[in-house]
């Protein structure tokens, strides 16, 4: 479909069934913008503003289609209002994709006239660090916008968002293991995690500090050899991890990994990891608790970042961070109970409460 921009019938059909998508999620607003001068392109999602401000990351990757990158940002910020609301903070859902030009030639006017495309929303969104983006491009946008975080400012003290992340994972896999094995203590569990990137290589870390016992996979062999020489975990290629006979399966890479073929070749009686919008289907939340197995809902499981993000972007004390983070546990024990109560899949519960804080 990279083409449909010189095709009438087929542009106006593109369109339309997008607009059709965003009304499904129950958007929004939907922002563009391009400048020929730095090569942005830029596209700006507000799923929701009824707890606040939106607040979501800035994707910058490569994108096959203009139309693949505008679902993706509609289907992120929709996730980012769920994860949120259940997290009890004052923001609504955002989410902004740059569509990566094959050379940015100057990096920081590029991000300074995504900067401006910020400000111009005037603080309905407030953008983050996401894939693809750093901490110095969030100062190229703070030139330009007060309405971002991730800056070296905001993060003097803190760091960037994944170890938090991989914190929340963590407790999100205690509390698993405590639910489905009735064990308090996840050491000799076996996990194995699908990415060893930011998240995953400090959820590694973490595990191994526990004395889980852990199979990696990543399609970077360094980022894999880092983690054999650091944490003797052992390794696996990207494809065959799903058939790992483990307790733990833990998608810390890419989105849409839980698809049918996907979901059922995984032996492990639970799937608790980082990665965003895991399930490629809604229906496939179903099919996992068809399977019996444990799913931790992506959008609770990984807000440990977001949590950080915005409190730190609110002036909250760090401690509040933690304190959040802590409940996850008891959030996602909560999920399980009521899944298993009403014979509905973790990820419907999740989002029931999710919408219940949005009425
Ligand atoms: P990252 O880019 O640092 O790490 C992702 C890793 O996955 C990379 O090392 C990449 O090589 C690897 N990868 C890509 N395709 C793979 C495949 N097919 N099999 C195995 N490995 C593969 O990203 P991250 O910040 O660690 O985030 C990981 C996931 O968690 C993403 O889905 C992200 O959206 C989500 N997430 C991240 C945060 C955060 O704080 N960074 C917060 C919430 C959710």
């Amino acid at each position: 479909m990279n083409d449909f921009l010189f095709n009438q019938e087929e542009f106006d059909k593109s369109y339309d069934e997008l607009f059709k998508y965003a009304e499904s999620l129950g958007y929004g607003e939907l922002h563009f913008k391009m400048d020929q001068k730095t090569g942005l392109r830029a596209i700006i999602a507000i799923h929701s503003l009824k707890l606040g401000p939106a607040l979501g990351g800035c994707r910058c990757i490569r994108y096959s289609s203009v139309r693949e990158a505008i679902r993706d940002a509609l289907r992120l910020a929709q996730m980012m209002t769920y994860k949120a609301s259940i997290s009890g903070l004052p923001h609504g859902g955002g989410k902004s994709v740059l569509i990566q030009p094959d050379v940015i030639q100057d990096r920081e006017a590029y991000f300074n006239s995504f900067g401006e495309f910020v400000d111009s929303l005037n603080g309905r969104y407030i953008t983050a660090m996401d894939s693809g983006t750093s901490t110095d491009d969030m100062d190229a946008i703070a030139q330009k916008t007060s309405y971002v975080t991730c800056t070296k400012h905001h993060f003097s003290q803190e760091g960037d968002p994944s170890p938090f992340t991989a914190k929340g994972v963590l407790r999100g896999i205690e509390a698993a293991v405590r639910y489905k094995f009735n064990k308090k203590d996840i050491k000799g569990i076996r996990v194995a995690v699908q990415g060893v990137g930011h998240v995953g290589y400090n959820l590694v870390k973490g595990l191994h500090q526990r004395g889980v016992q852990l199979t990696v996979s990543d399609t970077d062999d360094e980022l894999v050899k880092q983690c054999v020489r650091e944490f003797k975990v052992k390794s696996i290629d990207s494809e065959t991890i799903y058939e790992t006979d483990c307790d733990v399966f833990s998608p810390c890479a890419l989105g849409a990994v839980l698809n049918r073929a996907n979901i059922q070749k995984i032996k492990a009686p639970i799937i608790a990891g980082a990665a965003n919008n895991q399930l490629a289907q809604l229906e496939d939340g179903e099919f996992i608790h068809e399977r019996g197995i444990l799913y931790a809902p992506d959008f609770v499981i990984n807000a440990g970042g977001l949590m950080q993000v915005a409190y730190t972007y609110d002036g909250e004390k760090p401690e509040k961070i933690d304190e959040q983070i802590e409940q996850l546990y008891d959030k996602l024990l909560n999920i399980f109970e009521r899944s298993a109560q009403e014979n509905l899949p973790t990820s419907k519960i999740a989002e029931i409460l999710a919408l219940e804080n949005l009425r």
